[in-house]
């Protein structure tokens, strides 16, 4: 459904594990803070898939559920996935993943800040003023052929990583983009770094060769390039350094999760799929089965995930209202835990999800 006066729809698929628990008081966030401002409307649908769903039926991401998602104004996805469902080739079921490749979204964007009061790894002071965003691309990289992996006669295992030009003109072009508008937000000079493996792989010269042509066409915005292998050791030392990093899916997908432990924890860290035309919200980490059910997640992330697409549609409908709206879920949330009363077990607190939206409602105002 296109919108139509300001109403915007949102397909919501809950998840596996933890995943319902952090997505009602979700969506209860998003309700509260639409009814605070005027001018728009969000209405959810909920839709089957996962892997709960797959174990029940046969399928992970029915086709409705995909064209009511390819219709819906955004996304809204909460952890995929339990360990022991499985095709029969062993791997996983991964519609969230599958969602990405349907729908083009190659940018996968996850910020990595410091949040006072979040159990940050590192105690040097510096740590304060990390604030980057890891643009992982989403749609190609090690898993463009993940589907054709194949185990030979037992004795070896084959694998394709794809970049191709045009993903990577797209990528590099949206990474320029969020350094000028982060450029612009903070008033300071901008920065991108391209994190490949450009010394070993050809691909990866390829990657970094177009980057720097696109580079060309941002002159306001300082390009430079780091081996992940050396971005994984300076993330940890100097992570106060990055501005916006751009790297190939799989780089990204191991970079995102150390992010996260920068951060304090993966119930932290949030993501946003972005392509051309659609856009999907979800939190960095799974359904954390070895904690569903007892009302201990973490729900930040996946809150954190909600203020994102309120921003991202505000800046696609041109409305500031919701670009408003994003700003002040993301800062109830810091509130929350710079105030540091009430956290999750996995930041050290003892507080159960429903003590932590009811924080996070109450610093709504
Ligand atoms: P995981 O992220 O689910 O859990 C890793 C650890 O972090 C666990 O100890 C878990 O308890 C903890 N954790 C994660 N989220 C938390 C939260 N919100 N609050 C508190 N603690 C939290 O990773 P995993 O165990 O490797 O994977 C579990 C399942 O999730 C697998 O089936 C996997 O394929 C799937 N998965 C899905 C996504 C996704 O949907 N995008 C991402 C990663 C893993």
């Amino acid at each position: 459904m296109s919108n139509i006066s300001n109403s915007f729809r949102v397909a919501v698929f809950e998840g596996d594990g933890i995943g319902p628990e952090i997505t009602k008081p979700t969506l209860k966030v998003l309700e509260t803070v639409s009814r605070r401002f005027e001018g728009f409307d969000l209405e959810f649908e909920i839709l089957p898939a996962g892997a709960g769903h797959y174990r029940d039926t046969g399928s992970a991401l029915p086709e409705e559920s995909m064209a009511k998602a390819r219709d819906a104004d955004a996304i809204l996805l909460s952890a995929i996935g339990l360990p022991d469902v499985r095709y029969d080739d062993g791997t996983e079921i991964r519609p969230q993943v599958d969602m990405r490749f349907e729908l083009e979204l190659f940018a996968g964007v996850r910020p990595v800040r410091f949040f006072p009061g979040a159990n940050c790894p590192l105690s040097d002071p510096r740590v304060e003023q990390m604030d980057f965003v890891l643009v992982r691309e989403s749609t190609e990289g090690l898993f463009a052929h993940m589907h054709d992996g194949k185990v030979i006669d037992n004795q070896s295992a084959i694998e394709t990583l794809e970049i191709t030009r045009d993903t990577s003109e797209k990528l590099f072009d949206f990474s320029f983009k969020l350094a000028q508008q982060r450029s612009a937000q903070k008033n300071r000079p901008g920065k991108v770094t391209c994190v490949d493996k450009a010394n070993i792989f050809r691909s990866f010269w390829f990657f970094r060769s177009i980057f720097e042509e696109r580079a060309k066409l941002f002159p306001d915005i300082e390009a430079d390039a780091a081996y992940v292998d050396a971005m994984a050791m300076w993330m940890v030392q100097r992570p106060w350094d990055f501005d916006v990093l751009v790297t190939e899916n799989m780089f990204g997908d191991i970079l995102s999760d150390l992010g996260a432990g920068l951060m304090g924890s993966l119930g932290l860290a949030p993501s946003a799929d972005i392509g051309l035309d659609h856009a999907v919200f979800q939190p960095c980490h799974g359904s954390a089965p070895d904690i569903a059910g007892e009302g201990i997640a973490n729900p930040l992330a996946m809150i954190l995930s909600a203020g994102m697409m309120l921003t991202w549609l505000g800046q696609k409908h041109e409305m500031s209202q919701m670009v408003e709206c994003g700003e002040v879920v993301d800062a109830a949330v810091s509130r929350v835990l710079s105030e540091g009363k009430i956290l999750t077990r996995d930041l050290g607190g003892s507080a159960g999800t429903d003590d932590c939206v009811a924080a996070v409602l109450d610093a709504l105002g």
